[in-house]
């Protein structure tokens, strides 16, 4: 599918809950109410949508949450989205606290890739963003996943006063193993207004000074807006998603399913189209519903706007916490 901007969207994040079994500080604290169980979209919904979405174009599949894992049929759903037809690529986004237990069912579902978030090394400052002590669990699964062969990438959150100089630490990933690591700047989404960013231009600057023999990496990657780097001879790339700074719009591909079924064009702006109020309605018939589905979709694309305004929080219209829209 094609956007007014003439962006290909064929990408589309799947928020498959917005329960987790971690309390991170920018996205979940403690006591956050949660979206009612009734609302939050069936696998069977979620398969249909995902159907109808691949019919339109969209060829790879996010399923992100919330912590994915923490829904009991994740991996059976991620072997459901890799049997729709046209579907080329099913990855996974996880904090990585769940994914040693389920490494073997998702892998024989045909997982094509996982996402582990990751903030620090240390297990005091790791709790302290998290609010729960499962590092050494977490970093298990990277060693886990590694050696299952299901490429692994690493998104790293930097807070200003907190874990700020820990990406020293977290590129040595890269050097041993075949892991990217990658820098994502805090966004003012939710409670991450609430906390101080590392800016990426800031962080580059120190890593180029640090190494002056990293080498741009100018291969692909994945779905993501990611700008690499390479330490030399490193099996792994360094990665920046300047999503305050770096305005990769122009390459955006994406459209994003929250858990209770509302698609976004953008994560910036509260625009949405509500296909989860399509899929539950009563009077029309099966094929009439999926057609609707098809149609809400293309609108969601024609919704997309030129540009977010991460930089001006004025511009920001999104009211909605990460762990309702899925990050
Ligand atoms: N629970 C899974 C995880 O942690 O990977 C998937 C969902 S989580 C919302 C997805 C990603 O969003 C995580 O890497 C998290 O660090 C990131 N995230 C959450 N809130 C954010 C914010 N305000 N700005 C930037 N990234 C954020
Ligand atoms: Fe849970 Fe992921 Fe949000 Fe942390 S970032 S609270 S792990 S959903």
């Amino acid at each position: 599918m094609k956007d007014t901007y003439g962006r290909t969207i064929d990408y589309m994040r799947i928020s498959i809950t917005d329960r987790c079994n971690l309390r991170c500080r920018y996205c979940m604290p403690d006591g956050v109410e949660l979206v009612p169980m009734s609302d939050i979209l069936t696998f069977e919904e979620i398969i249909r949508i995902a159907a109808a979405a691949a019919k339109a174009g969209i060829r790879k599949f996010k399923v992100t949450g919330g912590e994915p894992l923490v829904r009991l049929g994740c991996p059976e759903l991620v072997g459901e989205l890799k049997q729709i037809t046209g579907v080329e690529q099913v990855t996974l986004t996880t904090n990585g606290v769940l994914l040693s237990k389920y490494l073997e069912p998702l892998a024989a579902a045909g997982l094509d890739g996982v996402n582990i978030s990751l903030d620090t090394l240390n297990r005091r400052t790791y709790e302290r963003i998290t609010g729960r002590d499962e590092l050494n669990q977490v970093l298990k699964s990277i060693d886990l996943t590694v050696e299952k062969g299901i490429p692994v990438k690493l998104n790293c959150v930097l807070q200003r006063g907190l874990n700020a100089h820990e990406w020293e630490e977290l590129i040595r990933f890269t050097r041993e193993r075949p892991i990217d690591v990658r820098f994502i700047e805090l966004m003012p989404i939710g409670y991450g207004r609430e906390f101080e960013a590392v800016y990426n231009e800031e962080l580059l600057e120190k890593l180029q000074a640090l190494c002056p023999d990293l080498e741009p990496d100018e291969r692909v990657h994945g779905n993501g807006p990611a700008i690499y780097y390479r330490l030399p001879g490193a099996k792994g790339s360094i990665g920046f998603i300047s999503a305050m700074h770096g305005k990769f719009c122009a390459h955006c591909n994406r459209l994003r399913l929250t858990s209770r079924g509302m698609l976004k064009p953008c994560l910036c702006y509260e625009d949405s189209v509500d296909v989860g109020g399509i899929i539950r309605q009563n009077g029309p018939g099966r094929d009439e519903i999926n057609r609707q589905i098809q149609e809400a979709i293309r609108q969601a694309v024609a919704l997309k706007p030129e540009c977010h305004s991460f930089e001006a929080l004025d511009g920001v219209t999104e009211r909605k916490r990460m762990i309702e829209i899925g990050g």
